[in-house]
């Protein structure tokens, strides 16, 4: 089988044959992978901004059909279509997962396991513990959430992580109607948390973004407003504005890599009851260089503002419960309610993975999708 092999950080991917899947073990469910997406994060590892040991394989936001299943597996069965989650479904029976935060599962210490080998060597899985840019995958079984057959498999692998990563983050919020939303960074993740803000009834919903074509996206997506930060002199000022000079109520922030500077602009251009809520993966990766400067904490300062009563708070993958949530995303898709047709800009072959790349890089792709099949 054939997979995209990262060597060597910031290099282009290598497609590569007689690449060999594991069958799956105890657990595990061997997957025909049908879609891949290129997400940020994937871009990060092979770009070498995020740290990676020896040859991998990247792809997180994917689906596909059960191809084969291990022993003790009895969620899925051969044939069926699923979403596959970077992160975790949860055991179900931990204290995390009984209050009803089954991503941060407190039995989620498993050792991710490799799923290829190309001439004996093991190829990690960058990303995620999906390695979905190959034709077939093998993962666990708590990675994957059934498909309805009436729901096109491809455009489902959107959902795996952009979705629930910028919509969940809403949710997880709690916006409620009416009160006011910034977005800042309308890619495929601040899409989402803009069109389930709308969908929440936030008003107004603020866009924030340096391309003006994401822009334009983000309107489709329900923005109400849109900035372009180069377009004014104080970007702070201009979302306080057109949130009626209150700041917003929530500021969802997906931009990559949210710097101290990128913090402090939104905690300032939150209202006083703000929500800061950061989306994006941030810096930390690695083990801490001993050599880094002190962080600036300028910005937390805006939280201690006398009289205020702000909140700051991170998200994984949204938060989400992807048993209760995915079936609900779905079928929102179905009814007409939630756009996922509109954020795959482009399909690509697997021979051609590294064009999407380059396609996603450019910022001008919301999402791109790598066929394996
Ligand atoms: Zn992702
Ligand atoms: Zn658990």
């Amino acid at each position: 089988m054939k997979a995209a092999i990262c060597y060597e950080q910031g290099k282009p991917l290598v497609v590569e044959d007689g690449v060999i899947c594991d069958p799956p073990g105890k657990g595990e469910v061997k997957i025909k992978v049908v879609a891949t997406a290129v997400c940020r994060s994937d871009l990060h590892f092979i770009g070498g901004l995020f740290p990676s040991h020896g040859p991998g394989v990247a792809g997180h936001e994917t689906s596909g059909y059960v191809e084969e299943i291990g022993e003790g597996v009895t969620r899925v069965e051969p044939g069926d279509a699923v979403c596959v989650i970077a992160g975790t479904v949860g055991c179900g029976m931990c204290p995390s997962c009984i209050a009803g935060h089954r991503m941060m599962c407190m039995n989620r210490s498993r050792p991710v396991p490799h799923q290829h080998t190309k001439d004996g060597k093991d190829l990690s899985p960058l990303a995620g513990p999906v390695a979905g840019f190959a034709e077939y995958t093998t993962v666990a079984e708590y990675q994957l959430v059934k498909l309805p057959e009436d729901m096109p498999v491809d455009v489902a692998a959107v959902i795996s992580c952009a979705v629930i990563t910028g919509f969940g983050a809403v949710l997880t919020a709690g916006v409620k109607l009416f009160e006011s939303v910034a977005v800042l960074g309308t890619g495929a993740v601040g899409l989402n948390a803009i069109q389930g803000s709308a969908y929440c009834g936030a008003h107004p919903v603020v866009a924030v973004d340096t391309q003006d074509q994401r822009l334009a996206a983000a309107k489709q997506f329900g923005a109400t407003t849109t900035i372009n930060p180069k377009k004014v002199d104080d970007i702070v000022a201009a979302v306080r504005e057109a949130t009626g000079g209150n700041g917003a109520d929530y500021v969802f922030v997906t931009v990559t890599v949210s710097d101290d500077e990128v913090l402090r602009q939104a905690v300032e251009m939150s209202s006083r009851q703000g929500v800061i809520v950061r989306i994006a993966v941030g810096g930390g990766m690695g083990p801490p260089d001993p050599n880094a400067p002190p962080p600036d904490i300028e910005w937390a300062r805006g939280l201690a503002q006398m009289g205020a009563s702000r909140r700051v708070m991170f998200t994984m993958m949204g938060s989400s419960n992807i048993i209760v949530d995915i079936p609900r995303y779905v079928s929102l898709y179905k009814a007409g309610r939630l756009k996922l047709d509109e954020l795959i800009n482009a399909r690509y072959p697997l021979d051609q993975i590294n064009e999407a790349i380059e396609y996603m890089s450019s910022g001008k792709a919301l999402r791109t999708l790598v066929m394996m099949q």
